[in-house]
């Protein structure tokens, strides 16, 4: 299985440059407003040293204490109120930004080729929407604001303590070398770390659902054992992968906190015996200890937010990543002529070596009503997808007036031909919603004789809201064959001329299904229909039946020749009325 790609560091790099573009008016005045508080947090420090100053010359007076408190006073009161609408603007700003960020990436899933997400499972996706969205809500909400924050609070706390007393100040230096080795070692071994860590997540997430949505196969076949053996591995990597994230980060984590401890511990002792020696004030080694220990919590921040970012990085690539996938379709494309699809030479491989179509030719009429029958594994869905132009052939063409399938845009394509399966998925929303996806400026009217033509405007109208009730995982409960006619009347709809229908009524009741089929081909006159069909009825009301067997056509003809050929058809159609009888 070939997963969806992640991108590169320069493609990242490239997005969140853009990001910044986009707003960087909003992020100038945030990062404005937090200078401004972390500035103020430097004022009672340097008030200290100026009080110890004091008491050391002895000209401490009450009047002087009062207006420092005073200071202090007004200080604190304004670091909260410049704090308050620094955070306000970031949370603003973080929430604007996630938010740009999530209609992209889903924008960028909506226009992934379908072969494309078939290829990569929905493991992947899945968890690319639910883990990495979150991870990069916390990163774009919480660790990049406060990172650049940490890091103002840091530039200026360091340039605070040069004013105050350059050769005081050298003394925290100490603490930079195993800070800077110990962390240039953890990115660099925990950054794949994470990746694998996100990577270990998809599979497992795949795991389950597949399990889950599987979950009757699992059981009928008895797989229990293999998946839970399947998702047995998936822990353990999950574990193994956290494992070694966690051992980066306890190896880590204490090197830090002991280097920030070893900044203030020679600060203290180096502007001590500076100011023993007479060469800085008492005042000036007390701030400039004050704001080595104030530096701290920046700098501790700068580091532990690194782990976010890292996690963040790698959310981000994987959902960038999805946007680096290029739909191979052209954007413009010649005109077909006509509506005459013709399949030429055609062969298909999903695994190479193993085709599953071998030299495919048919025209099909425009307006013409075709069924595909044969057995199961004859090739007839892939047939239909590749009439869809949902795949590309391996060899030969697809074309459809002249056109091949590969060759036309995608909204184009979908004009012309569109196909319904046996999957049926109900849509959160509305019935309207439902039906009018495919047309979003359909009328009321339009809608309702869409779902008449698939003979659901009865039950439609039947739902307690009518056209109005919500449907879908929340809303009322339609049935397999209802959510069937409902994929139909989107179809109707849509209008295309060729309608592919790959056992799209299968889960009707036969009656049902074949009453169906005649007011769908009532509406859809002039259109041409392919059907694939177990259901005999539906090669009998056809113009040509095509018979598939081991990926090749064995028989095509209308129902009346082949029954009279005596063949294959004729036989499965005999054995089908007798069953049917
Ligand atoms: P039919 O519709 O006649 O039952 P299909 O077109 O579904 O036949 O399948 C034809 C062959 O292709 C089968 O052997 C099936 O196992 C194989 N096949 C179908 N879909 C896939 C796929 N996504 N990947 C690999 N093989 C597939």
């Amino acid at each position: 299985m070939t997963t969806l790609p992640i991108a590169d560091f320069a493609t990242v790099q490239r997005y969140a440059r853009t990001m910044v573009r986009r707003h960087r008016g909003a992020l100038v005045v945030m990062l404005s407003l937090y200078a401004i508080a972390a500035v103020v947090a430097l004022i009672p420090a340097y008030l200290i040293g100026a009080f110890t100053n004091d008491i050391v010359a002895g000209t401490l007076t009450s009047a002087g204490v009062l207006q420092r408190c005073e200071v202090l006073a007004i200080t604190s009161l304004l670091y909260g109120v410049f704090s308050f609408f620094a955070r306000q603007r970031s949370y603003l700003l973080g929430e604007q930004i996630f938010a740009e960020l999530r209609e992209e990436f889903l924008a960028a899933v909506l226009a992934l080729p379908l072969s494309v997400v078939e290829q990569a499972g929905t493991g992947d996706l899945l968890s690319r929407t639910t883990s990495d969205v979150e991870a990069m809500s916390r990163t774009v909400r919480f660790a990049v604001p406060e990172w650049l924050v940490a890091i103002i609070q840091t530039v200026l706390t360091a340039g605070a303590m040069l004013l105050v007393s350059p050769l005081a100040s050298v003394a925290c230096l100490f603490s930079l070398p195993p800070l800077f080795f110990a962390t240039r070692h953890y990115l660099r071994y925990a950054t794949p770390g994470y990746r694998r860590e996100r990577m270990s997540y998809a599979s497992l997430a795949g795991t389950v659902s597949e399990t889950t949505e599987g979950a009757r196969t699992v059981d009928a076949l008895q797989l229990g054992e293999r998946q839970n053996r399947r998702l047995e591995a998936n822990f353990r990597e999950a574990f193994y992968a956290e494992m070694y994230t966690l051992l980066m980060r306890m190896v880590w984590f204490p090197i830090t906190e002991s280097a920030f401890a070893l900044a203030v511990a020679a600060t203290l002792g180096w502007s001590g015996w500076l100011a023993l020696h007479h060469v800085i004030s008492v005042g000036a080694a007390t701030t400039v200890t004050l704001y080595v220990v104030q530096i701290n919590d920046p700098l501790d921040r700068i580091v532990q937010w690194l782990d976010e970012l890292q996690l963040g990085q790698s959310s981000l690539a994987r959902l960038v990543g999805v946007a680096t996938v290029r739909d191979p379709r052209p954007l413009t494309g010649p005109t077909p002529v006509g509506e005459a699809i013709s399949v030429d030479h055609v062969s298909y491989e999903y695994r190479e070596g193993y085709p599953v179509l071998r030299d495919v030719s048919l025209a099909i009429r425009p307006g013409e009503r075709l069924a595909i029958v044969g057995p199961s594994g004859a090739g007839k869905s892939t047939l239909g997808r590749l009439l869809a132009g949902i795949d590309a052939p391996t060899n030969g063409a697809v074309r459809i007036g002249g056109v091949s399938l590969g060759d036309l845009p995608l909204v184009a394509l979908r004009q012309h031909v569109a196909l319904v399966t046996q999957e049926h998925h109900v849509f959160l929303g509305t019935v309207r919603d439902n039906v009018g996806l495919a047309k979003p400026t359909a009328s009321d009217e339009e809608i309702c004789a869409a779902l008449e033509a698939v003979d659901a405007l009865d039950w439609v109208a039947l739902l307690p809201h009518g056209l109005d009730t919500e449907v879908g995982s929340i809303g009322h409960a339609v049935s397999p064959a209802q959510a069937q006619q409902l994929a139909l009347a989107r179809l109707v709809l849509a209008n295309p001329h060729t309608l592919i229908l790959d056992e799209a009524t299968a889960l009707l009741d036969p009656r049902a299904a074949r009453h169906l089929e005649k007011s769908l081909n009532a509406v859809v006159t002039g259109r041409t229909v392919i059907a694939i069909a177990h259901r005999l009825h539906t090669a009998h009301d056809a113009d040509r039946v095509c018979v598939m067997r081991d990926g090749r056509i064995a028989e095509l003809g209308t129902h009346d020749e082949l029954v009279a050929q005596n063949g294959e058809y004729a036989a499965l159609w005999h054995s089908w009325r007798n069953e049917a009888d």
